[in-house]
């Protein structure tokens, strides 16, 4: 890992003039009843991605399109991987979190920031970038009006110059004007394990060189020391990493991430070695979430991730009850697998 406090560096793949590429990303047709041949809907156990809570416009519209499936995100993986009850409660129970004014602002940034590159390269300015923040907050709000409800009208100014700071910061690291991004907010997935098992997600963006050379960036918006959260950070670029190299058989050269609040930016450099042993890793995961599916045993684990979690009230590391495990939540994995000849 490089950190990279200043200018882009000149090593990391750049596509620095031009219009946008075109480079096609690999999108599964994923609609409901694309489900394993020869399972039925029914009989398929459910959701396995979306975060509950007020939905993000657009990228929980299209995971909500997968749950009918053994499928894993970087993020309910990393739930299962911080706490199992933590997983169970997003993803079987499915219990609604109040979104944070964090993740809201979060949100805000990364649709300015996605939407920035549909400018001419001479217009990316950071004055250009807060100009947006207002008409993209009212679009976002239009999208999912209950986002209105997490900032209150005294405190949208507030809000609004907040996520203005932290897109001056990005203009600190980047310069969007050297940039052409081939992709943005963009789905990515493939089957592992011999299709039983789809890994899927979205990159905030993929910047390829002529070369060839991929670059994935994430942008980090949080206001929690971003030490708790660093190696879920990495575990998440990993997984896209490992979509990449699986799906256009290149392994990205960087992983990049990109701290708007303390602007800074961490590179990782990843071979194909380790992600060959991250997939190994993944696979892994995903039968012990197979298994404690079957059980219903899904352990509390405390970390200093808790003082974020939302379920401390349904936990019994703090005092809590958690709801009686739902009926019918058994491994997804063992009803895939289960048809003679299916291809997955
Ligand atoms: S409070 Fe901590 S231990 Fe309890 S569910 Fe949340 S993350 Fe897990």
């Amino acid at each position: 890992m490089t950190r990279n406090d200043g200018a882009d560096t000149a090593s990391a793949p750049t596509s620095d003039t031009g219009a946008p590429g075109t480079v096609a990303v690999a999108v599964a047709a994923d609609v409901p009843g694309d489900v394993v041949p020869g399972v039925t809907v029914a009989e398929v156990a459910v959701p396995e991605l979306t975060a509950p809570g007020v939905p993000v416009p657009g990228r929980d519209t299209e995971l909500a399109d997968s749950r009918l499936r053994a499928s894993l995100s970087p993020s309910r993986a990393g739930d299962f991987k911080t706490c199992p009850l933590l997983y169970r409660l997003r993803s079987i129970d499915r219990i609604p979190e109040a979104q944070t004014p964090d993740q809201a602002r979060g949100t805000l940034v990364h649709a300015v920031l996605e939407r920035l590159f549909d400018l001419d390269a001479q217009a990316r300015t950071p004055e250009a970038a807060r100009e947006m923040v207002t008409p993209e907050w009212d679009r976002l709000v239009a999208e999912a009006p209950g986002l209105a409800g997490i900032v209150t009208e005294d405190g949208l100014p507030g809000f609004l110059t907040s996520a203005g700071e932290l897109l001056d910061g990005y203009f600190t690291m980047e310069d969007p004007q050297r940039l052409a991004p081939a992709e943005r907010e963009c789905l990515v997935s493939v089957d592992v394990d011999e299709g039983r098992l789809q890994l899927r997600g979205f990159i905030d963006r993929l910047d390829v060189a002529p070369g060839g050379e991929i670059r994935v960036v994430d942008y980090k918006t949080g206001g929690a020391p971003r030490e708790a959260f660093e190696s879920r950070a990495l575990f998440q670029l990993k997984f896209y990493a490992l979509v990449l190299w699986r799906t256009r058989g290149v392994v990205p050269s960087v992983l990049r991430l990109i701290y708007l609040k303390d602007r800074e930016i961490c590179d990782f450099r990843p071979d194909e070695e380790e992600l060959a042993r991250f997939e190994r890793t993944v696979i892994a995961l995903w039968a012990a979430i197979n298994r404690a599916r079957e059980t219903g045993d899904f352990r509390p684990t405390p970390s200093r991730l808790c003082a974020w979690c939302a379920h401390q009230a349904l936990c019994p590391e703090f005092g809590g009850t958690t709801p009686p495990y739902p009926e019918g939540m058994g491994a997804i994995g063992a009803v895939v697998a289960a048809p003679a000849g299916a291809a997955g």
